[in-house]
């Protein structure tokens, strides 16, 4: 075992995010808005084993917690067994997946049958009008089934792992928190509200668009009554209230008020490439190693400078621009969609 990574900020690799696929079955305003996009091809995605190797070498550099993602995860054939090979590596605490839901309930029980510890679903309304617009697919239902069957087997299994993620778009959905909340706390799942972030995809960003984490405890305490603030979870992006009824909720406030400081993810594009930073533009090929027969120490080795030489905040640089706009243009994107969301797995 090498001895315990750090960044330039002295920050740890703990945490990979691993996108599965960059292929989606929704359309969300905010993360592929545009018409046609430019697809990673099929025959460079890494397969099963390969992922298992990499985490392998992760492990070995810190790495505890795993998410996976993507585009939409449940899109990838055969997830369950991807998760039963991740599950097979004692070193990890923590295996998570965040998913749009709309194909959960048939996959739910396999992905805990084979390892899974939680689940996190995207719901950002509740009105399915609203969502046929913003998701540009009718499938508030399916979601929402998907979303009752997390809980029952969550539930069942005596796991308290159920999330909703909504992102809070003004004019859009802001006027939906208190019905998400309770929409939540029915499912008996913890909300969390997320900012507007203007990463590669989100073509349609503007700064007036954002509802700022301020605001929003604002709005809910105004209605609600005194929100008191918990102490956050570890490096947890999320900041965590409680709403005078008991209820918690949180709130990811990467726009506003970002906590890069304290950032110990890496993310993983399905064809290999791992990046530092949502915002980063460059990333480091690991499948070329991997195909051309590189040994775990060898990409390791690849790594772990890579990590040491790691200053990457982009939140916090891009709050500090005077003029704030998408941080890519759609033509930019084509040429490389390594800059997209989707590919690169929120
Ligand atoms: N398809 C899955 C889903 O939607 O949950 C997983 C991948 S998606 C890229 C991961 C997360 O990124 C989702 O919760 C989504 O809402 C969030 N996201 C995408 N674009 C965003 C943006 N511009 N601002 C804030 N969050 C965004
Ligand atoms: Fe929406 Fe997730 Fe698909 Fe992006 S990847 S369009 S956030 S469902
Ligand atoms: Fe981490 Fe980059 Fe997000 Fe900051 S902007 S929290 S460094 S991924």
């Amino acid at each position: 075992m090498m001895p315990a990574l750090s960044d330039t900020y002295g920050r740890p690799l703990r945490n990979l995010r691993i996108s599965v696929t960059d292929r989606c079955n929704l359309r969300c305003s905010y993360c592929m808005p545009e018409q046609d996009y430019v697809w990673l091809p099929h025959d460079q995605a890494l397969r099963f084993e390969e992922i298992r190797a990499l985490l392998d070498v992760f492990v070995t550099l810190g790495v505890d917690k795993v998410r996976l993602t993507g585009g939409e995860p449940l899109v990838r054939r055969d997830l369950p067994v991807l998760v039963g090979l991740i599950a097979g590596q004692p070193a990890l605490r923590d295996i998570a997946l965040t998913t749009n839901g709309v194909l959960l309930e048939r996959f739910v029980e396999p992905l805990f049958d084979a390892g899974l510890h939680r689940i996190t679903v995207s719901l950002d309304t509740l009105r399915r009008d609203r969502f046929r617009e913003l998701a540009r697919r009718d499938e508030l239902d399916t979601v929402l089934a998907g979303i009752a069957a997390a809980a029952r087997a969550g539930a069942a299994r005596s796991r308290r792992g159920l999330k909703l993620d909504s992102v809070v778009l003004r004019g859009v959905n802001d006027d939906e928190m208190f019905d998400l909340l309770a929409y939540a706390r029915g499912v008996g799942a913890e909300l969390r509200f997320i900012e507007y972030m203007d990463v590669g995809g989100a073509t349609q960003w503007s700064p007036e668009r954002v509802v700022p984490r301020a605001e929003m405890l604002e709005r809910l305490a105004a209605r609600l009554g005194p929100i008191e603030a918990l102490p956050a979870e570890g490096s947890a992006p999320a900041a965590r209230f409680r709403l005078p009824d008991g209820q918690v909720f949180g709130i990811v406030s990467s726009t506003t008020e970002p906590f890069c400081a304290r950032c110990d993810r890496a993310r993983l594009t399905a064809d290999g490439r791992l990046f530092f930073c949502l915002y980063g533009r460059t990333g480091l090929d690991l499948r070329g190693p991997l195909r051309a027969g590189a040994s775990p120490e060898e990409i390791a080795a690849l790594i772990a400078p890579a990590w040491a030489a790691r200053r990457d905040r982009g939140a916090e640089e891009r709050l500090r621009l005077v003029d704030r706009a998408p941080l890519a243009p759609a033509a930019e994107l084509r040429r490389d969609p390594h800059l997209e969301m989707h590919t690169r797995g929120g």
